[in-house]
């Protein structure tokens, strides 16, 4: 399990009072908060070899080319991808989906082609796929949830058909947290011929990957959510895919010579890489990976499981409070969705706020899963290796302080 005391000594942004309270930051599905290890590499990156990567002559370029090529081969290992060269840096996932989308989508695609994706995907997982389909005339089939807000695997094996080109799956659901099982959606996808992209934002902080034993063909992340900067995230590609699929961007570095009206590409990942890359933060995501490879992921999803269910039984001790998603903490991440009684989430934001606790409110970038809730938002309370009891204990309280707020107010 984790020592959370020493690992709260590393992150400087948790030591501070807001709004005359110890923070309590449980916002962390947004985006995580960096430890020192991360800011420093960042600061010493620009403070001692800032440089343009690959074509530098000069050493401080040597460095940089160095720090950012190790640093894909540390996020390869990370997810036991087969090598570097499968290692896409990109802005964050949503630019990760729409390289594919855009690359291997518009390559294979035609009319009458299907896209099966779920009704609990993030925008980000949903929109790039509806743009595809609007310009091949393809069909977008969905597949729903069990009444515990698991996926419906017998919903998922109907909605594949022969004609089923890419299936594009969640890990893990920023709004309910589910955890998907990915290797068998995989297996099953492959059995009709399609392609699989996994959306691992809310996974790859929060569970041990190995894209091997996945047997997924995409999956992308963001660094910012697991202790990385922002601006940088990864596609995982695999090889085949990557040396046939055409590139995304065109320009600088991802060439291998240019005429005046032609190109030929670089070898992948370079050939999806255009232009001067993000050297500072992929290098600050390599350091958050030697950061949670130390933690080691399995004990970083230990103490998500534990906390997780302390915070499922402190909640449903509060009157009125909803929580969506599985009811079992083992199948799910520690995302916790949650309305109290018909005060509005963003109400429960602001209250819990003035008592130094940072949750998110609205519909996640999931609107439609909002819909089949029957809700127009949630307050949503997210964990990760900094948190601790104690937290969810202020949190449990303030809620139930919020309560009897509204209630006084609505009885005045
Ligand atoms: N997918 C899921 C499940 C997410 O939770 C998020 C971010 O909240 C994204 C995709 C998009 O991530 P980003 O905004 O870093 O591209």
């Amino acid at each position: 399990m984790l020592d959370t005391a020493r690992i709260r000594a590393d992150f400087p942004i948790l030591h501070q009072v807001v709004n005359g309270r110890p923070l309590v930051y449980l916002d962390n599905a947004a985006t995580s908060q960096k430890p020192r290890a991360v800011i420093e590499t960042l600061v010493d990156y620009y403070s001692r070899y800032n440089a343009n990567v690959h074509r530098g002559v000069h050493t401080l370029g040597d460095r940089a080319t160095e720090a950012y090529e190790g640093a894909r081969a540390k996020v390869a290992r990370f997810i036991n991808a087969p090598g570097p060269e499968t290692i896409i840096f990109v802005r964050n996932t949503t630019e990760g989906l729409n390289l594919v989308a855009y690359t291997w989508g518009r390559a294979h695609l035609r009319p009458g082609d299907e896209i099966v994706t779920t009704i609990m995907e993030h925008h980000s997982n949903l929109v790039p796929w509806q743009i595809l389909a609007r310009e091949k005339e393809a069909v977008l089939r969905f597949v729903g949830l069990t009444p515990t807000g698991e996926l419906d695997m017998e919903d998922f094996a109907r909605q594949l058909t022969p004609r089923t080109r890419i299936v594009a799956v969640t890990m893990a659901s920023n709004v309910l947290g589910t955890i998907t099982p990915v290797a068998e959606i995989v297996r099953q996808a492959h059995a009709v011929g399609a392609i699989t992209v996994i959306d691992a934002a809310q996974a790859a902080p929060h569970l041990p990957i190995d894209v091997q034993a996945l047997d997924c063909d995409f999956l992308a992340f963001s660094g910012h959510k697991m202790l990385g900067p922002t601006g940088i995230g990864v596609l995982y590609g695999r090889r085949e895919h990557l040396e046939r699929m055409p590139p995304f961007l065109g320009g600088g570095s991802m060439i291998r010579d240019v005429q005046l009206t032609t190109a030929t590409w670089n070898d992948p990942p370079w050939k999806f890489e255009a232009g001067t890359p993000n050297i500072a933060d992929a290098i600050g995501l390599g350091a958050a990976v030697d950061y949670l490879s130390a933690l080691g992921m399995e004990n970083v999803r230990a103490h998500e499981v534990a906390l997780t269910a302390y915070a499922l039984a402190a909640l449903s001790q509060v009157e009125d409070l909803v929580i969506y998603g599985p009811p079992d903490p083992q199948r799910r991440t520690g995302v916790i969705s949650f309305n109290l009684a018909d005060i509005h989430a963003h109400d429960v934001g602001t209250i819990l706020d003035q008592e130094g606790i940072a949750i998110r409110a609205g519909h996640h970038c999931c609107k439609p899963l909002m819909r089949h809730l029957g809700v127009a938002a949630t307050a949503r309370a997210s964990f990760y290796i900094y948190n601790t009891r104690e937290e969810v204990d202020r949190l449990v309280a303030a809620l139930i302080r919020a309560k009897e707020l509204f209630g006084s107010v609505v009885g005045r």
